[in-house]
């Protein structure tokens, strides 16, 4: 009785894992770097000699079945074409192109996000000369947040009605995407209101627990859906 196909499909399967073996042990002798290279350049050499087995395996099994189907005429069968490497070295050149591409965008993604870092320390020059100034001077009474109209939730609630920030605690704090500028505020100058509570509290450093600053970010959350429910943020 002819081979059965599981065990035909095990031997070409230990064929093509004996095949895999040798081109990875070719890649492994190679640094990390030329691995890729150096299998590329074996490939042409250890894939003949593992299609021809393959082939083998099946001009053996072809006989088989054919015997037992009592044919009138005697065929030898014979390993049929022959193995081409140059589409797989076409298909990996596809491949590294759109590696390479990904790994251009990533560096992108970083360099972008540099940038936006960069900006956001240079704009903290302009804000800390603004806010250190009304700390010396004796005419300036605080310093107030001029938020544009899409900044987020927090930084509208922080320059809303102009109000002025007095106190030593208050700190400007700087989200990277909301251009917040900071204005300096004189005692006989046009200026808001003394920032309320709610601002205070949101421009205060962190709180000295983490279970007291939780809370606080709640209160301040729920404060914040509720009277800007439209920005974002
Ligand atoms: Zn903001």
């Amino acid at each position: 009785m002819a081979t059965s196909p599981e065990v035909v499909r095990e031997e070409l399967a230990a064929v093509t894992a004996a095949a895999s073996a040798d081109l990875a042990a070719q890649a492994a002798a190679a640094s990390s770097a030329q691995a890729l290279d150096s299998l590329l350049e074996t490939l042409p050499l250890i894939v003949p000699p593992y299609y021809d087995a393959a082939g083998l395996l099946a001009v053996a099994w072809y006989d088989e079945i054919r015997e037992e189907s009592a044919p009138l005429t005697a065929y030898v069968p014979d390993v049929i074409g022959d193995p081409s490497t140059d589409w797989i070295e076409r298909e990996i050149a596809k491949l590294q192109r759109s590696v390479e591409a990904d790994i251009e965008e990533q560096m992108q993604r970083l360099v972008d996000e540099t940038m936006r870092l960069a900006e956001k320390e240079v704009a903290r020059g302009f804000r800390e000369s603004i806010v250190g100034n009304t700390r010396q001077d004796e005419d300036a009474i605080g310093w107030s947040r001029v938020a544009r109209p899409s900044a987020c939730k927090f930084c509208l609630m922080l320059a809303a009605k102009g109000a002025v920030f007095s106190k030593e605690t208050a700190i400007f704090a700087a989200h990277t995407d909301c251009h917040c500028a900071a204005r300096p505020e004189f005692r006989g100058g046009t200026h808001g209101p003394e920032a309320s509570v709610v601002q205070y509290v949101a421009s205060s450093r962190r709180a000295k627990t983490e279970a007291a600053q939780a809370a606080r970010n709640e209160r301040l959350r729920a404060y914040l859906n509720q009277h800007y429910p439209d920005a974002p943020g």
